[in-house]
């Protein structure tokens, strides 16, 4: 499960939030997850009990924004959303792309604290 790594790390950086604004209590935690990042939310969610267990972030709200996976056209200059893959069509021109523009984002986007 590569997302109790993940959740280590980020994690890490919740807890040296904390320590350098002094805050004795997390309340948030928001996490902004592509679509094509390969992480399960669940196991995220999962993986974030066991490491925020006993820590300022223990209890906190675990949110996650999930950024869609968007591609851009060098061709046309379209962006469009894909569910997946590596390559892409494009649904204006019909040509190749594989600019993945967003949607392997993995990120801390907000944390709470007091
Ligand atoms: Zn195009």
């Amino acid at each position: 499960m590569h997302e109790l790594g993940i959740m280590e790390s980020a994690m890490s950086t919740v807890l040296a939030q904390a320590r350098e604004h002094g805050a004795r209590q997390v309340h948030r935690i928001v996490l902004r997850i592509g679509a094509l990042a390969g992480v399960e939310p669940q196991a995220l969610r999962f993986a974030f009990e066991i490491v925020s267990r006993g820590t300022p972030a223990d209890g906190a709200e675990l949110a996650v924004e999930n950024v869609p996976a968007r591609v851009h056209c060098a061709d046309c200059a379209a962006d469009f959303d894909v569910a997946g893959g590596f390559v892409f069509t494009c649904p204006r021109c019909r040509a190749l792309c594989a600019d993945l523009r967003q949607g392997r984002e993995l990120e801390l986007a907000r944390i709470e604290m007091t």
